[in-house]
């Protein structure tokens, strides 16, 4: 009898673990691309063939958006060719264009003759000197491309870095194809850029940890559902040489890594793009610039973190934001309309 009683009970387990769990069933994959390592989550039945799709999808998008892949478009673009752009790359080359304009030039695609300059895409870093600088700086200008149709106009000496905003469209593009697929719920990290579709499996939003630029563990939590949570740091590439660290964010006014006084800024937001362009836009702003920013705009929040361990947050995300544990040595502002 009592075997009897453990027989039925363990089949009730088994039965529950065969039901309940089906629309939650976690499916995971994990990929290197784009020059980082990035991991899918999705969740439901549908979920392996999702991430099958979405690692073609991620490949397919490196295949176009790559600055250092020859065969790519934007490869083919920085040597002079003219390409016949595809959908992808023309609305990213849209969508990017339209936030340079919008953050004044913080935000500029045509930086890489700069961020090369400096060995940010070979790692054979150096300080160039200031007439160098200053004669690339004539190569950056967004405001000389003209994307027509599906041609975009280079002018000569030019070329296009989507480095600042690819990660942020591929998160878009996977949360659009997840939602084809009926995936209720999925969490993607792309190398630092968090995007998620609907709640945890659990119901409860997620839980996103920013990590401490200052060490290994996380600086803040921000709870979401269906966001885009992504981070500019000054932590993630540099290099240093005499005692001075030299970041992979460069403000295009000076052709030098920005240094506002930020040195982790991250963007919560409903899209990917606007997100990762803005993470780097607002990091080259500095804090007063990027607080005016976001007053004129309704589309996005922030959390910014200062050198000397401030720790700004816009109202919208007050009530999901937290310390993870103890507060440690972070002072918290919010900063209202
Ligand atoms: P992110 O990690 O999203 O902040 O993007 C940083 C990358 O974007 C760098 O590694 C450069 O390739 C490129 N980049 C650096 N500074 C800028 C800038 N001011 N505008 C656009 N792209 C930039
Ligand atoms: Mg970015």
């Amino acid at each position: 009898m009592k075997r009897f009683c453990l027989s039925a009970m363990l089949l009730a387990i088994t039965l529950l673990a065969a039901c309940a769990p089906a629309a939650s069933q976690a499916h995971t994959a994990t990929l290197f691309a784009m020059d980082t390592v990035m991991d899918l989550s999705a969740y439901g039945e549908q979920g392996e063939i999702a991430l099958d799709n979405a690692q073609d999808l991620i490949r397919e998008l490196e295949g176009l958006l790559s600055t250092t892949r020859e065969g790519s478009e934007i490869y083919a673009l920085n040597h002079g060719e003219t390409v016949a752009l595809s959908p992808s790359t023309r609305e990213l080359l849209d969508r990017a264009l339209a936030l340079c304009g919008d953050t004044g030039g913080a935000l500029d695609i045509t930086i890489y003759p700069v961020v090369r300059a400096w060995g940010f895409t070979t790692e054979e870093y150096q300080v160039p000197d200031s007439q160098t600088l200053t004669a690339l700086l004539d190569k950056v200008d967004y405001t000389q491309i003209t994307l027509e149709g599906d041609s975009l106009l280079l002018p000569d000496g030019m070329e296009l870095d989507l480095g600042a905003v690819a990660k942020g469209y591929t998160g878009d593009r996977l949360m659009e194809l997840f939602r084809q697929s009926e995936i209720a719920s999925a969490y993607v990290n792309l190398g630092g850029n968090v995007q998620v579709l609907g709640a945890s499996p659990d119901g409860d939003p997620w839980r996103i940890g920013i990590r401490d630029p200052d060490g290994e563990g996380y600086a803040a939590v921000v709870e979401v559902t269906d966001r885009a949570v992504v981070t500019s740091g000054a932590y993630e590439r540099y290099f240093e040489q005499g005692g001075v660290r030299y970041g992979h964010i460069i403000d295009p006014d000076t052709g030098y890594p920005a240094r506002s006084g930020l040195i982790s800024v991250t963007i919560v937001s409903q899209s990917g793009t606007l997100a990762d362009g803005l993470s780097t836009a607002l990091f080259v702003m500095g804090k007063d610039r990027a607080v005016q920013f976001w007053r004129t705009r309704d589309d996005f929040d922030f959390i910014l973190i200062e050198e000397d361990g401030t720790v700004t947050i816009s109202q919208g995300i007050e009530n999901s934001f937290s310390f993870p544990g103890e507060q440690g040595s972070y002072a918290l502002e919010v900063v209202r309309r």
